[in-house]
């Protein structure tokens, strides 16, 4: 990779393309943005330079914004703010690679076909994550492409934290669990070793708290457990999504409130979590402004169901050395980690309250020094791990 080579990493979600551009060996972020609101109403473009100037805005007022129209703009874009930068590959985060893909691989028609085979697995996310590969694959198809996948980081987790309890013949159709935000913790658990090196071989519980928000017990960079299970709604209540609900009152709202499965499934995904239990919002930072009960009531749920989960991943790992926080409520959110750690102390965590309130830039450590668990904050950086496997791919080439 020389000076002037730039990876672009795109994360396409549903109403949502966000990209990203490095370069040079070092993989300097040289460029940032995103198109949202796709589909409806006015979507709208943003890029900014590494310091955050803004570099190109758009808005398409009216026009119901595809995704491929997005990519087709997104490529003009990059194309015509290059600057002398070649692109040698763009990378893609992927949410679900199945039981197959066990790490990043190179995207072309055969490997597409064989994803699109895993929609039913992830039929909000997947679809909307390959048709920019499709994009990019019929504009400028002699890019290498490299798809990253959610699930994959999980994959060699033992056998008793991927199975359900369920008959043999439907965990061999790839009914089990896979586990999600595998990027995000791979990238922990790349990082935390370099941010205290005892750290290496140890015994990690990482939570990604953003809109999306799971745990994953990590054992010297491995994941051994993960709280997201088949899909994405499993684990932690979220912004809108419910999180581990007994498959019991999936039947009772079927059978007894006569919900069909779009209503069941628009009510887990959109309608629960803080939003559903707070009635005001999904959004962290207006709960912690609101003086309305029932948003305490919200957040007390999350931090309870945090502490729960984090005694499961302890067992899963036979003791605990560090805690990480991360995702936007995991890095931002002062007294949601105080409380937390609080509720932990049983593990022997033992926050710094100063160094937790002083709003740590960057990887800091906030524990005490002398906690047995070692407590830190790492910005979540999907993006970046997925332009270091790109780079390692093409160049293996
Ligand atoms: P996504 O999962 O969509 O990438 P993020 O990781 O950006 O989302 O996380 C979004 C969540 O982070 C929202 O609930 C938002 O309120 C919360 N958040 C962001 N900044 C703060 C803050 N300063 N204090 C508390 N919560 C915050």
């Amino acid at each position: 990779m020389l000076a002037n080579d730039s990876i672009i990493v795109i994360n396409a979600g549903s109403s949502s393309i966000k990209f990203s551009m490095y370069s040079g060996a070092a993989l300097d972020l040289t460029m940032r943005g995103k198109i949202e609101n796709l589909y409806s109403g006015v979507a709208r473009f943003i890029a900014q330079d590494a310091q955050g100037a803004v570099v190109g805005a758009n808005e398409w007022p009216d026009s119901a914004l595809t995704h491929e129209q997005g990519m087709r703009f997104l490529v003009d874009f990059a194309q015509s703010h290059l600057d002398g930068h070649r692109v040698v590959a763009v990378g893609h985060r992927i949410v679900h690679g199945g039981v197959a893909y066990s790490g990043p691989v190179r995207l072309n028609a055969a490997v597409l076909a064989d994803l699109e085979k895993l929609i039913p697995l992830a039929p909000l996310h997947l679809p909307h994550n390959l048709a920019p590969v499709r994009s990019v694959l019929a504009m400028a198809p002699h890019v290498p492409q490299i798809g990253c996948f959610d699930t994959a980081f999980h994959v060699g987790q033992p056998a008793e934290a991927q199975a359900f309890a369920l008959p043999a013949e439907i965990t061999a159709m790839g009914v089990r669990r896979y586990g999600f935000h595998g990027l995000s913790y791979e990238y922990i658990a790349s990082v935390l070793p370099k941010a205290d090196a005892g750290l290496a071989h140890a015994r990690v519980i990482a939570a990604h708290l953003g809109n999306g928000a799971s745990m994953c017990a990590i054992d010297a960079g491995r994941s051994v457990a993960s709280t997201m299970g088949f899909t994405a709604v499993d684990g932690l209540p979220m912004g809108t999504r419910c999180g581990a609900l007994d498959p019991g009152v999936v039947l009772y709202l079927m059978q007894e409130l006569g919900m069909d499965v779009a209503a069941v499934q628009k009510l887990m995904y959109q309608q629960s979590g803080l939003l559903g239990v707070s009635g005001i919002s999904s959004d962290m930072r207006t709960l912690e402004q609101s003086d309305d009960p029932r948003a305490r009531q919200a957040i007390d749920l999350m931090i309870y169901r945090i502490g729960r989960e984090m005694g499961s991943l302890a067992a899963a790992l036979g003791g605990v050395d560090a805690l990480v926080f991360s995702g936007g409520i995991g890095e931002n959110s002062v007294a949601l980690r105080a409380a937390v750690c609080r509720d932990a102390a049983w593990l022997g965590v033992q926050l710094d309250e100063q160094r937790n309130a002083a709003k740590p830039q960057g990887i800091a450590r906030i524990s005490k020094a002398d906690s047995k668990v070692a407590v830190w904050v790492i910005p979540a950086n999907e993006e970046l791990m997925i332009a270091q496997h790109a780079l390692d791919l093409v160049e293996a080439a």
